[in-house]
This record gives C-alpha cells, sequence and structure tokens, in this order.
C-alpha cells in the first residue's frame, strides 16, 4: 500500500527512501543506459541490514489502484435500485 515509515525491525527511518530506490531501478544510471541493479540501488542509499533491505525490496506500491475506488460510489447505486 504505501511504503512504511520505518522498518518494522529495527525502525529506521526508510520512507523518504523509497522514492530515490524507485527512480534508481527504474531511470539509466550508466553509459550503458541500464538502470542501476536493485542491491547497489539499497547499498547507494545505506541501507545496509537486511531487514530494512526487505522492507524496501518487497513493497508493492497500491495505493494508485485503491485510489480508483470510490467506496461512495456503491451508496448511489444501492440508492439507484431502491427507486
Ligand atoms: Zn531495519
Amino acid at each position: 500500500m504505501i511504503i512504511p515509515i520505518r522498518c518494522f525491525s529495527c525502525g529506521k527511518v526508510i520512507a523518504d527512501l523509497y522514492e530515490q530506490y524507485v527512480e534508481l531501478i527504474s531511470t539509466p544510471q550508466n553509459a550503458a543506459g541500464e538502470p542501476m541493479s536493485d542491491g547497489q540501488a539499497m547499498d547507494t542509499l545505506g541501507l545496509n541490514r537486511y531487514c530494512c533491505r526487505r522492507m524496501v525490496l518487497t513493497h508493492v506500491d497500491l495505493i494508485e489502484k485503491l485510489l480508483r475506488y470510490n467506496p461512495a460510489e456503491r451508496d448511489i447505486i444501492k440508492l439507484n435500485n431502491q427507486r
């Protein structure tokens, strides 16, 4: 959903690093035009402990998908069916 602010295990603040991480692994970083590997990107950002690395590596950003659904829409449909 949304990246947790802190690592669940050690408490290091990781939320501010997620955006930089995504940019490092998705935009060209070297002369060959290849993006950085996941491990290199995490090393660059100072994510050294494996507990913090798993937080960033395994995160799935679903908030944009969830924002497409409008919970009030269900109520509108229900009201229209009652009429
Ligand atoms: Zn950690």
